[in-house]
């Protein structure tokens, strides 16, 4: 597997890069969804949260943190962040590398309604809570 993110790692295309350290590297997003959006990855080449072991997981959610913090305390001056994974294709995942976005939140950005993780799917299941409970623990 070798994405476009491989390439900023050996740093073979550019990126304005935020922060980076032995495992991780966090770069601004090219195409960003609002100001400051960052995207935070692993250096190891792995898909996904479920292919990632728990080091890797470990490492780069202490850099998301890490992240978070400075861009909270920039002059950007946000007034909070939309955190997520788009993890596979039909989740809008594009590039095959995990990647977390922290995308800040400013006042009035979803305009004048209040855009949150739910606003991204609307579909309620038919089912009730303990029918879908069963079938996750089976
Ligand atoms: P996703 O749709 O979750 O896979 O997100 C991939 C993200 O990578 C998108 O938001 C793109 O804008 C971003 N992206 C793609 N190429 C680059 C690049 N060369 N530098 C920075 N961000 C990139």
């Amino acid at each position: 597997m070798s994405t476009i993110f491989e390439k900023i790692i050996s740093k073979e295309i550019p990126a304005e890069i935020l922060y980076e350290d032995e495992n991780t590297l966090a770069f601004l997003d090219a195409n960003p969804c609002s100001e400051g959006h960052t995207l935070v990855i692993p250096k190891k080449a792995v898909s996904n949260l479920i292919e990632a072991d728990e080091e890797t997981v470990s490492n780069l959610f202490k850099t998301v943190k890490r992240v978070t913090k400075t861009l909270a305390e920039s002059d950007l001056d946000p007034v909070g962040f939309s955190i997520g994974i788009n993890h596979g294709e039909e989740a809008g995942q594009s590039i095959n590398h995990l990647h977390v976005h922290i995308i800040p939140r400013y006042k009035g950005d979803g305009d004048g309604t209040i855009r949150s993780m739910h606003s991204i799917v609307s579909n309620p299941p038919t089912n009730d809570l303990n029918t879908v409970f069963n079938k996750i623990i089976k």
